[in-house]
């Protein structure tokens, strides 16, 4: 048995209660990547499925996508395009608002980092409402791309974002998961 088989990834996540916001109960992987055998379970598990898969480009979006997008772009021996927020890439980019809970928000990708027909794996630490990755998501389709899965250490089922990104027609692949907000 291998240590991804073993490994609690639950355990090296820490929960910081009242983050960003009262009520909200953030979950840290910063613990889980900071340890070396947190990190490489992860990324092999979160690239598993996708091994033998048709991908082209790995996608991660602004910040903990950019870490684990990384490594299992360099693992699939494939690229890595990062979709940022707003403003903070230098080329010609195309955006997309998504909704947060007061206001809109914009991430932006540069209009020529996926290429027609590209198979493209998406990557965050985790899926919440699925706002943000349905903007990713859309920023690839718009780019010519086809989002061959969404793959998340964490997921929060009780907001729903899985099911939002399956009614997209996206395969979604999640590590584990946490109840509630
Ligand atoms: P959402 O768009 O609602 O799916 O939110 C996902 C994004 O917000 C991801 O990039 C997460 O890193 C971050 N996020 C949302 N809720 C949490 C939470 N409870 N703990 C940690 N990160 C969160």
């Amino acid at each position: 048995m291998t240590a991804t088989h073993i490994l609690d990834l639950k355990k090296f996540i820490r929960t910081i209660p009242d983050h960003p916001k009262p009520g909200i109960q953030f979950r840290d992987v910063t613990t889980l990547i900071a340890d070396p055998v947190g990190l490489r379970a992860s990324v092999d598990l979160l690239l598993r499925p996708y091994i033998t898969a048709h991908i082209d480009a790995v996608v991660g979006i602004e910040a903990r996508g950019f870490i684990l997008g990384g490594a299992v772009a360099h693992e699939l021996g494939r690229g890595f395009v990062p979709i940022r927020k707003k403003g903070k890439l230098p080329g010609k980019t195309i955006g997309q608002d998504y909704q947060l809970e007061y206001g809109t928000d914009r991430v932006e990708i540069h209009e020529d980092a996926i290429k027609k027909g590209d198979r493209v794996l998406l990557i965050d630490d985790l899926i919440a409402t699925g706002g943000t990755a349905e903007a990713g998501i859309e920023l690839i389709r718009r780019s010519g791309g086809e989002v061959v899965a969404a793959a998340f250490i964490v997921d929060l089922p009780d907001l729903g974002g899985a099911e939002r990104l399956r009614k997209l027609g996206v395969d979604v692949h999640m590590l584990v998961e946490f109840e509630g907000d």
